[in-house]
């Protein structure tokens, strides 16, 4: 929450439920991040906020993208980014998608399984690939988990793949999990990933180049580690597995990139209880479907701020729409004012990344969240 934020709303007014996004905060993170790894190359992952003018100030400020289809690396492109500054990171591509990046210029691909090597290979030979390994995500808020990544006795077998097709077996990849408050999670990745080094080296392939992910948490509720914290633990867990032979790095922060920059202006349209006596039921104008997305298993507890001072009563938190499946906070209720009001503002903040592009289209024909950036 900035008062440049604070001063915006209350100048422009603007009605119906918004994101706003104060670029400086998201300068003040890139430079952190800058300061925290400096022997890192930063990918911003463009999934977690898309906003031109997110794209065009770290492009500005020399970030490269991490982009997860074509329709990302154009922004990216229009953004500013050259392509030797975008990876293409997503490890499931169409074959025509991987012609089109490499068509634009894209020459860095994400990749976990030998199928998907072989699209890379015809589609856009000579590039470097690195191989994504699977990564518990244990303790992150919001794992990743099994979905992307190949074990790392695969990995091997597909980098040699990848070698033995023309392309360069440039790296491994893995990511900790998001919001990964654990600034020990890169440990055993780390681990994995120079047993990959070593092999390979073995059969005369040199890999140059560890991707340490995202993970990087944002502030919600509760205290984070700073990115210092994170570039201190994942430096002494690559000089302790690489020893003297460093690798290349990049960081693909998307969270941390972005989050606390936003807040989500929302109002409440309804309190009111089942029964009497019974919990209350607050609703507001935004929802899962409204940009809340990540609140699905009540996994990210977003700040929730009312104008309003009373004594806290736990309250169900639920969204606008007629799915009853859009209710943000009931297994753990969100302590609320008593004498909140029907009508009221609500600002939830922390709310930069992961959500415009999560919200839906026009479900019960509400529009998509409004984006200002400032
Ligand atoms: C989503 C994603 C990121 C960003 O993760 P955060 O936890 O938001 O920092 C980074 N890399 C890849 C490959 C991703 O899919």
């Amino acid at each position: 929450m900035t008062d440049r934020i604070l001063d915006f709303l209350r100048r422009t007014r603007p009605e119906g439920p918004c994101l706003v996004v104060d670029l400086d905060v998201v300068r003040d993170n890139y430079l952190r991040f800058e300061k925290a790894m400096p022997d890192s190359r930063i990918f911003y992952a463009v999934k977690a906020n898309p906003a031109p003018e997110i794209l065009s100030l770290l492009a500005s400020l020399g970030s490269n993208f991490d982009c997860a289809s074509v329709q990302e690396i154009d922004m990216a492109r229009a953004a500013g980014a050259t392509p030797d500054r975008i990876s293409f990171g997503n490890t499931i591509k169409k074959e025509r998608d991987v012609a089109a990046a490499f068509e634009r210029g894209v020459r860095l691909f994400a990749v976990d399984c030998i199928a998907e090597v072989d699209k890379v290979a015809r589609q856009a030979p000579g590039a470097r690939v690195f191989c994504r390994i699977l990564c518990d995500g244990e303790g992150a808020e919001w794992a990743l988990s099994r979905k992307f990544g190949c074990e790392p006795s695969m990995a091997v077998d597909v980098l040699d793949h990848a070698h033995r097709s023309g392309l360069v077996a440039y790296g491994v990849s893995f990511h900790v999990g998001s919001q990964q408050k654990n600034t020990q999670a890169w440990d055993s990745a780390l681990q994995s990933a120079a047993e990959i080094f070593r092999i390979m080296s073995d059969r005369g392939v040199e890999l140059k180049m560890v991707n340490l992910g995202g993970g990087f948490a944002t502030r919600y509720l509760e205290d984070i580690p700073g990115e210092g914290d994170y570039g201190n633990a994942i430096n002494e867990c690559i000089r302790a597995h690489f020893g003297n032979r460093i690798p290349e790095t990049i960081i693909e922060p998307g969270r941390g990139m972005v989050g606390n920059a936003g807040v989500i202006k929302s109002e409440v349209i309804l309190i009111s209880q089942k029964s009497e006596g019974d919990i209350r039921w607050v609703y507001l104008d935004v929802g899962k479907f409204n940009g809340l997305a990540e609140t699905m298993d009540e996994a990210i507890r977003y700040p929730v701020m009312t104008p309003r001072q009373g004594v806290e009563v736990p309250c169900v938190l639920a969204g606008p729409t007629c799915d009853s499946v859009d209710v943000m906070y009931e297994k753990k209720p969100y302590p609320l004012p008593i004498n909140l009001e029907i009508g009221d503002e609500i600002l939830i903040a922390g709310t930069g990344a992961y959500t415009t592009t999560y919200a839906s289209v026009a479900f019960n024909g509400f529009p998509p969240l409004q984006s200002y950036v400032i």
